[in-house]
């Protein structure tokens, strides 16, 4: 058994079943994604459109390609043929780009919209109240070719488990409000390698999870 078959079923059997693990491949080889793939994992989340495109290329076509970085409107086109959720939407101009080009494909696209919950100074993400105004906006309801299923969220990069634990709670909140009103809120898309078990615990349904699987990434490749 290769060790990408090793780490993925190591970490399978510490996750419960109805929490979507996605396996974040960025930077690696379509070789490393096979082997993925040949022990039956097949949601796979990338954070470039133009290297998910060239493995979607080279890859069998069940498998599912989640844009998990942060996009760049004028790329949305090139993967709006067959791209299965977008993670990282922070402005309302992007869910009307990923709207147009998925008319042209007569697709509606999944989008989750990824929210601020990190205490660290970022440039992405939008706050709560951002979130529910694009949600009540009737503008939003009349993009009739993007679906938003939930929200996505990174914690702060630090080991400070009670912050961790606090910065997953605020958005399962949020979550668990306006889901109350939106019942095309199912996924809350957070934790990573560090992270996922304490998001699993706070209520994450979708972790993106790279390294323990693949190993560490080389970006100097
Ligand atoms: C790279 C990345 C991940 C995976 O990170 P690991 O620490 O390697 O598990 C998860 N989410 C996003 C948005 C990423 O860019």
């Amino acid at each position: 058994m290769s060790l990408i078959a090793e780490n993925l079923s190591i970490i399978k059997q510490s996750i419960p079943e109805n929490v979507t693990l996605v396996a974040v491949s960025k930077t690696k080889p379509i070789s490393d994604l096979q082997k993925a793939y040949d022990v039956g994992q097949r949601v796979f989340g990338e954070n470039k459109i133009q290297e998910m495109v060239e493995k979607y290329n080279a890859l069998p076509k069940d498998i599912k390609w989640h844009m998990i970085g942060h996009l760049q409107s004028n790329k949305v086109k090139y993967m709006a043929h067959f791209v299965d959720l977008i993670h990282g939407v922070d402005t309302f101009k992007t869910l009307q780009e990923i709207n147009k080009q998925a008319k042209k494909h007569n697709r509606i696209i999944h989008c989750l919209l990824q929210a601020k919950i990190a205490k660290e100074e970022t440039k992405f993400g939008l706050s709560f109240n951002e979130i529910e105004t694009i949600l009540a906006s009737s503008e939003t309801l009349a993009l009739k070719n993007i679906k938003i299923v939930g929200f996505m969220g990174m914690a702060t990069f630090t080991d400070n488990q009670e912050q961790l634990q606090e910065e997953f709670s605020s958005l399962k909140s949020l979550f668990d409000k306006l889901k109350a009103t939106y019942s095309s809120l199912k996924i809350l898309s957070m934790g990573m390698s560090g992270d996922y078990i304490l998001a699993i615990s706070e209520g994450s349904t979708m972790i993106r999870v790279g390294s323990s699987i693949f190993g560490n990434r080389n970006y100097n490749y």
